[in-house]
This record gives C-alpha cells, structure tokens and sequence, in this order.
C-alpha cells in the first residue's frame, strides 16, 4: 500500500486508519474527506524531534495552508509546532481556534494594510517580509507600538529545483522574495537593520515543493549562510533565525521515492555546522515549514461512482460525484493519484477510464488512465494521499457543495468540517 494507514479488510473493503472506508461512507454521505489524526500528529512528532536532535535550537512551522480549518491548528498546537499563515482568514482560524500566534510567521507577497494592521493588532509573532515596500508598511503601521515587529525576510537564493514550474519558487525570477544575485537582498538587509520599530530575526528562503532530492536544502542552506555571513562582515549584524522552507515530497504513486526526513534533516544539520563554521556564523535557530508533508498521506477521499462511460474504439470515463471543486490538483499541476474501487479492492483490475467529476469543464480530472476493477454505479472510489492541498483549495465552482472533513482518531471517526449546505451556498447572496 501507498501508505501504512491503508488496507484491505475481510470483506475486501479499504481500510483507513483502521476503520471500513465504505462504512464511512455510508454514514457521511459522499464525497468525504477522510483524516487520520494519529498520522498527522505521527507526521508532526518526525520534525519536532528530528529538528530537536539535531539541531540547537529550532522549530518546526506547520504550513497551515496545506489543510487549514480549525481542528487542524488545534492539533498542531498540542503537537508543539508552530504555523506559518499566509492570509487573515488563516490569522483568524488559527486564533478561533486558540493557537498561539506568538509561534505564527505571517508569509504572503502581497500583504494589504488592513493585513498588516489586522496581524499586528492580533499578535501574530513573525512577518515574513517579502519586499521593501511590505517592509515600509510594517514599520509605518507598526510606529508607536511598545514592541518592535519580528521579521523574517524572504530571500531568493536562485536555485531552480526542476520540478513543477508553477510550484517552483526559489529561482531569481520569482514573484516570491527579494533576490541575493541582483543586490535586492542586501539591501532590503540594510533598509531593515536601519528601522526602528522592527526586529531583524533573520532570513528565509522556500526553494520549491515535491522536493526529493535533499541537495536542493544544502545548496539552499549554503548560499543563505553565505549571504549571512557577508551581511555580518558588512553590517555587524548576527543572524537569529534561519527559515529553510518547505517543500519535502511525499508518495502519491508507487513509483514515487520515499524521503526519510530524519535522514535528511540530520544531513541538513551537518551542512549548516560546516557553513556556519566557515562564514564564522553562530548556529541560528532552524525554522523549516513543511506543509504536505504533515497532511498528504493523512487524508483520502471518497466519492460514489455514477455514469460509466465507454466510447468505443477511444476510451472509458468513470464518473464521480465530486472532482475539481474538491481536488483541483490534477487540473493544475497534472498531479498523479493512487486510486482504488474501495467496496472491492481485490477485484481483477480489467477496466481503464480517466476518473472524471462532474463539473462543466473538460479538465475536471482526478486522474486519468486508471486501470480499475470495472465499476459500477454507487461503488465506492478512493483516492489516497489526499490530506494536502486538497480541502485547501477546494472551490465552489459550478455551485457545488464542499465536502465534510472526518477525523479519525484511535479507532473512532469525528466530523472536524461539517459538509457545506445548499443554504451555506446562498448564504452571502443579498
Ligand atoms: C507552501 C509553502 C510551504 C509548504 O510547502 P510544502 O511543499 O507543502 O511543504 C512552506 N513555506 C512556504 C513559504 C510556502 O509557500
């Protein structure tokens, strides 16, 4: 299996976290998304203590716009993490839901006044500064307050991780951060240190996502402490914090490597020692912000097969009772899936179809080319490693309904979002 929470039971039914994912099903309606709570916090554990080994001082920062509702920032809270936000209404989920933003690091390339104002008011711990003008904003707004502001300033380190375009955001040219290579950096470096109401905590940099190979954080941890290194021998300035990002892959297909993320931060670490020594740093805090790392492999969804259809001589499509409105990942990244027909897992896989939703739009796709057991209609079809990025960014497109969220934890499941109502659907229209 794809992953350790998945199985088969006696009746031939997918297991998640234990529990019958055609049972669920039945109880919740369909499509659902399922999240095993035991992964998560399994998840979160694997930083915290990797990072609390190797490190001397670090933090691990959950990117809480992978999976953002207010169950999720309540356990990530107990597990000790911190978050990183990256607009108001991610502030104020978090803060209904009782976490401490003093451990929160506001991200964002273009934050509004109101933003600015709204985190200040509301005591999120860090800005993570992505431009001078950001910069200015925070201090403007933030003059006259007895605290000084904590930054972080976004770098562009200028490494290109080949993966997907759209998910890559470490190189020169990004919309994201100011660039070391053209001077941008140093000097938004020297506009800060000369600010009054702001606290230089240090820099960060996130170089991409569906990263596997751990090369790309040492090159990206080196050219930041070198970055650092200079700044210290210009400025006099001491580097607090050092963000390394997110960005760790996780298996979706078979195919896919498994990272050992202990393995890598451990490797991290070395790097960072050998580079501090060398641009004769002290050992800065380490922040890193893994986001689909902690909630891809804890979440699936479930949808119920409807048409079945065969165009003879071309191909197959299998219809389901959801698509792009809650998992547009296919549709924007061509994002591969591992699905199964949940009610018969073990079924001869004799049946190729794309698995398409029901939305008015051709790439509407979960997946395309599955070889399936043949289903039929009101089957159940699961699709693993759902957690990330999935609920997140789930729409209401074509005025559909969004999926309920159901926790599972310890062999009990829970309702953590309920499903949206066709009254939730009207409930902003005038
Ligand atoms: C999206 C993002 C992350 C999380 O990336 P993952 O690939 O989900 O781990 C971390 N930091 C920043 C700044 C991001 O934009």
């Amino acid at each position: 299996m794809i992953c350790n929470n998945i199985g088969v039971n006696e009746k031939d039914h997918l297991t998640f976290a234990g529990l019958d994912v055609c049972e669920l099903a039945k109880k919740y309606g369909t499509p659902l998304y399922l999240m095993d709570e035991g992964k998560i916090r399994e998840n979160c554990r694997t930083y915290k203590e990797a990072m609390g080994k190797y490190f001397k001082n670090a933090l691990p920062a959950y990117a809480s716009k992978a999976a953002a509702f207010k169950r999720m920032y309540e356990i990530i809270s107990e597990e000790g993490l911190g978050i990183d936000v990256v607009s108001v209404g991610e502030i104020y989920t978090a803060m209904k839901a009782g976490f401490p933003l003093e451990n929160a690091y506001f991200h964002s390339n273009n934050k509004t006044d109101f933003d600015v104002e709204f985190a200040i008011e509301n005591g999120v711990g860090y800005f993570v500064v992505d431009n001078e003008e950001e910069l200015f904003a925070i201090e403007r707004i933030n003059k006259g307050n007895s605290k000084k502001q904590k930054v972080l300033l976004r770098l562009t380190p200028g490494i290109d991780t080949h993966t997907y375009e759209a998910v890559n955001t470490g190189k020169v040219d990004s919309k994201f951060g100011s660039a070391i290579e053209t001077g941008q950096a140093e000097e938004i470096t020297r506009l800060a240190l000369e600010m009054d109401d702001i606290e230089l905590m240090g820099f960060h940099c996130h170089i991409g996502s569906q990263v596997f190979d751990s090369d790309t954080f040492f090159r990206g941890s080196e050219i930041m402490l070198a970055f650092a290194g200079m700044i210290k021998e210009k400025y006099g300035y001491e580097l607090k914090e050092l963000s390394l990002g997110g960005g760790y892959g996780v298996k979706y297909v078979e195919s896919d490597p498994e990272i050992d993320i202990a393995a890598n931060i451990r490797q991290v670490s070395e790097s960072i020692k050998t580079a501090c020594a060398k641009y004769k740093l002290a050992e800065p805090k380490i922040i890193m912000e893994p986001g689909r790392s902690i909630v891809a492999d804890a979440g699936m969804t479930l949808y119920s097969v409807g048409t079945i259809k065969q165009i003879p001589g071309y191909k197959n499509y299998i219809s389901i009772d959801g698509g792009m409105t809650d998992n547009p990942r296919y549709a924007l990244y061509g994002s591969a899936y591992t699905l199964f027909v949940a009610n018969k897992v073990s079924a001869p896989a004799d049946f190729t179809a794309d698995v398409v939703g029901r939305c008015c739009e051709s790439d509407d796709i979960i997946q395309p080319a599955v070889t399936l057991p043949k289903p039929v209609r009101d089957d159940i079809i699961a699709v693993c490693t759902t957690g990330a990025y999935n609920y997140s960014m789930a729409s209401n497109y074509n005025r559909v309904a969004r999926p309920a969220i159901v926790m599972i934890h310890e062999g009990k499941a829970y309702q953590a979002v309920k499903r949206e109502s066709l009254d939730d659907l009207i409930a902003n229209d005038l």
